[in-house]
Parts: C-alpha cells; sequence; structure tokens
C-alpha cells in the first residue's frame, strides 16, 4: 500500500504557515474551537468503518476500543470547553487590583502518534490542542501505514487546512520536521526516539510532552482474588498482541500462589481464542517483521535462560507470536531488561512487598504500577516507596480511559501529561495577569 512521504522541501514552508495561521488569531475564539471539535467528532463519527478497518488491517485487531474513545474525547471537550477554559482568579496584593491565570493557546504545536493505537494516539492529543486553542501539525507513525493513510485522507477532508495539517514520512521527514520551531511538541513512542525528539526540541527551547515505554509491574499478594487479577492480566497481555504500553509487562508473584495464577492465566486466553490462538480471528498480529525478529529473538533468550511453561510457538508468515508464559525469571535476564511489548508473560518470584518495592526501584519508573491486593497498607506503602506514571490497585489501566485523572509517565517512561483539564494545561500557557487601577494624577 505504502505512504506518500511529505516532500522534505515543503517540510519548512508547511510549518511556516501554520505558524502564519496561529496569528492571524481565529483559534482564540471557543467557538471557532468548538466548531473543529464538532469537525473531528464528525469525522470519527462518519467514518468508524474505515478508522476500524484500517486498525485492523495494520494491527488485526477486530474490536474496536480505540475509535470510540476519541469520539468520547471530542465530546468531553465540546461539553466541558468553557469550563475548562475559564480564567482562574488569583488574590492582588492590594485593594482593587484584578489579578487572574488565562490559560492562552501556545500556538503551534507538533503531535507524533505511534503504531500501537494508531489512530488514537494521534487524534486524543489532537483533541486537547485544538480544544486548547492551537494550530496542530500532525505526524502519525509510518509504521501503521493504512491508519496513517486514512487519517491523512479525513483529516485533510473534514478539518481547517490552516488548523490541522497532516505530515507523513520516516526518519528523514522527521528529522527535518524536528528541525523546525513549534511552540510545544507532543510525542508518543519508545524511550530512545524521546530523547532525538527532546535533544531536537531544546535547539528551540521548545517544551515538550513525552509519552513514552512502559515495562509496568504487576504485584500479586497474598490478600487478593486471585483468579480476578489472572483474568485480567491474561486479557491485557493479549490485547493488541501485548503492544500496549500500559500492559502488564511482568508479575511479581510468591512462588505457592504462580501455578494457580499460570492455569487461570491460560483458561482465560483458551476462552478469547480457543485452544489454538493460530486459528483465531479474534487474535491480533504482531505489527511487522521488525517487531516480530525482535520478539522472537528475545524468546530464543528466554529459551536459554527460563522455563517457558505455555505458548512460545512463532510464526514469521502471520506474524503470529503465541501467548507465552515464562517463570524462573531474575532481574539479570534477558526478558528483564527491557520493555517487552508484546505476548509473553515473566513470572518473577516475589514473597511479599518488601520484596515487591525493591525489584521495582531497581527498574526505571513503569508507566503503570499494578497492585493485587485488599490491604490498603500495601498500596500506602507503594505510593510513598515507589515511582511510576500511575498506581491502580485492583485492575489495570483503567485510568487511562478516566478524564478526571491525567495521563502520563515519570523518568523513562516519560514526562508531562494529558486527558481533560490536564490536556488544557499542557497545550496552554498558564499567563499571569495582573492589571492595577491606574494611579490618580
Ligand atoms: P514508532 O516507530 O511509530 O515511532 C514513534 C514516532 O517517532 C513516529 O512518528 C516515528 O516517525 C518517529 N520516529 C521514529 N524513529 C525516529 C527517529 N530516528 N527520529 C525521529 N523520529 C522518529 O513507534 P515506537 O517508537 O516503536 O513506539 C513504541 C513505543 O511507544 C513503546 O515503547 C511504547 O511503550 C510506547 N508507547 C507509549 C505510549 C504512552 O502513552 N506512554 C503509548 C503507546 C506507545
Amino acid at each position: 500500500m505504502g505512504i506518500e512521504n511529505t516532500p522534505v522541501s515543503s517540510i519548512p514552508k508547511i510549518v511556516a504557515a501554520s505558524r502564519a495561521s496561529f496569528l492571524t488569531h481565529r483559534t482564540q475564539s471557543l467557538e471557532f474551537r468548538k466548531e473543529q471539535l464538532r469537525a473531528l467528532l464528525r469525522m470519527i463519527s462518519e467514518n468508524q468503518d474505515d478508522l476500524s478497518g484500517a486498525i485492523k488491517s495494520d494491527l488485526g485487531r477486530p474490536k474496536d476500543f480505540e475509535v470510540l474513545g476519541c469520539a468520547k474525547t471530542c465530546e468531553f471537550f465540546i461539553n466541558n470547553l468553557e469550563a475548562l477554559s475559564e480564567n482562574k482568579k488569583a488574590h492582588g496584593l492590594k485593594d482593587g487590583d484584578e489579578c487572574y491565570v488565562r490559560y492562552s493557546p501556545l500556538g503551534t504545536v507538533l503531535i507524533m502518534g505511534t503504531w500501537n493505537f494508531p489512530i488514537s494516539l494521534v487524534l486524543q492529543p489532537l483533541a486537547g490542542a485544538i480544544a486548547a486553542g492551537n494550530v496542530c501539525i500532525v505526524k502519525p507513525s509510518e509504521v501503521a501505514e493504512a491508519s496513517a493513510n486514512v487519517l491523512t485522507r479525513l483529516l485533510t477532508k473534514y478539518m481547517d487546512p490552516n488548523v490541522v495539517t497532516v505530515i507523513n514520512g520516516a526518519v528523514e521527514e522527521t528529522t527535518v520536521l524536528l528541525q523546525q520551531r513549534f511552540d510545544h511538541i507532543f510525542y508518543t513512542g519508545s524511550t530512545d526516539v524521546g530523547r532525538i525528539v527532546m535533544a531536537a526540541a531544546a535547539k528551540n527551547l521548545t517544551p515538550v510532552t513525552l509519552e513514552l515505554g512502559g515495562k509496568c509491574p504487576a504485584i500479586i499478594t497474598e490478600n487478593t482474588n486471585l483468579v480476578d487479577a489472572a483474568q485480567k492480566i491474561a486479557v491485557w497481555k493479549s490485547s493488541n498482541c501485548g503492544q500496549i504500553c500500559l500492559t502488564v509487562d511482568y508479575v511479581l508473584c510468591p512462588k505457592h500462589l504462580q501455578e494457580k495464577l499460570i492455569q487461570t492465566v491460560i483458561a482465560t486466553w483458551k476462552h478469547s481464542f480457543g485452544a489454538d490462538p493460530k486459528a483465531s480471528n479474534a487474535y491480533p498480529k504482531i505489527i511487522n517483521k521488525r517487531q516480530f525478529d525482535r520478539l522472537e529473538k528475545l524468546l530464543e533468550a528466554v529459551k536459554k535462560q527460563n522455563t517457558v511453561v505455555h505458548g512460545g510457538r512463532t510464526d514469521a508468515t502471520r506474524l503470529f507470536i503465541e501467548p507465552t508464559i515464562v517463570t524462573g525469571v531474575s532481574l539479570s535476564d534477558e526478558i528483564m531488561k527491557g520493555e517487552i511489548f508484546g505476548p509473553i508473560l515473566p513470572i518473577v518470584p516475589c514473597e511479599n512487598i518488601d520484596q515487591a518495592i525493591n525489584i521495582i526501584n531497581q527498574q526505571e519508573h513503569p508507566l503503570g504500577l499494578y497492585l493485587f491486593s485488599s490491604d490498603k497498607e500495601h498500596s500506602e506503602r507503594l505510593l510513598k516507596e515507589t515511582r511510576s506514571g500511575a498506581v491502580v490497585v485492583n485492575d489495570i489501566a483503567v485510568h487511562y480511559g478516566n478524564p478526571s485523572l491525567p495521563f502520563g509517565g515519570v523518568g523513562n517512561s516519560g514526562m508531562g501529561s494529558y486527558h481533560g483539564k490536564y490536556s488544557i494545561e499542557t497545550f496552554s500557557h498558564a499567563r499571569a495577569v495582573f492589571i492595577r487601577p491606574q494611579a490618580h494624577l
């Protein structure tokens, strides 16, 4: 199929035109922003099949839990824009002073998406940037070709071209794009490319939001409903073939609970995909050969260092990696060195909350940290003694769908956050306004 890359020579002109467009001040009006959000919502509603079809083509994901979320986000901003954007009153220093914080749009924002949720990781930040009154340049991931193509066609058709422009390409185009001056860069993708983005942004002192990689642990304790925990872990490890930044990367579990955990995970996978996931239409695929090769190499290392208790089969012709469970894992093993981003579940022996905290603190800060426990002291200790983008107790990744909470990482899992009012804060400058009554002559 292929993507039509934006000619490199045209990129500086496109960015200059966006910057000039911001200076027309049209996006300052809340009504104008709402019009654009309504256009985005219309685009999503009228083209659900095309958008879902592109995701299916890129990732083999049958159920669409991505597109509807984007529509909900547009609705949220349309319904709450006045309240989210209103000035925040502040104290004056003398009688008569009028002081407030005004949320001003930043200007021209670059939004760079990634391939694992190729539609929502472009449209979710885009909705927030539009709501905050910015002009946006969008760069979908070239890895998810069908999604990049449909986004380009639809955004060009539905959105005001002076407000949203799409640029397509791979490293060459992105490198030139990052040399341009933006007022903010919002990047979702790997930690390594996050460093490249931040270094490029530093040349122009452009602020960045970086939504980066995961390696999120799930902690199983004695005081938990083990079946519920195992079912949730199984679902998240196999959804999108484990290619989810917020999925459980590895499980910390006491030895005597491991067998029940393993059997329940296997039973849940069988329930979802039958006895042979390779024959199941419900089981997605690895995005491309590059990611497949990476995971296959990881599996080879796992087979040498650990015990594969379930799964382990691969098929390059179908980009198929079987949902796999691995035991006998220690922190120095290959599987624990980086984010897995695939359907392989390592179970690390961990007897209590002290050990869990110790293991977590030996790794980079995760994007999500999942605790399965009914003991309040466990969650209090995790909150106090570890760091992560989020903590979720007795579930996995559910905070992503709650617009009342900020979504983002810390340390190697990212910087900054978005969703709901946090998107408005991210894509605005909190401008101090201090109006003093004029002195009498
Ligand atoms: P990717 O290859 O699609 O890259 C992401 C973006 O970076 C794309 O727009 C791509 O064009 C650009 N890019 C790639 N290489 C570049 C380079 N050398 N120079 C400049 N730009 C470049 O995706 P990926 O990096 O494989 O992303 C997967 C990662 O994304 C995983 O680590 C995952 O955890 C993370 N992720 C994070 C979140 C989050 O919200 N925190 C969400 C989804 C995925």
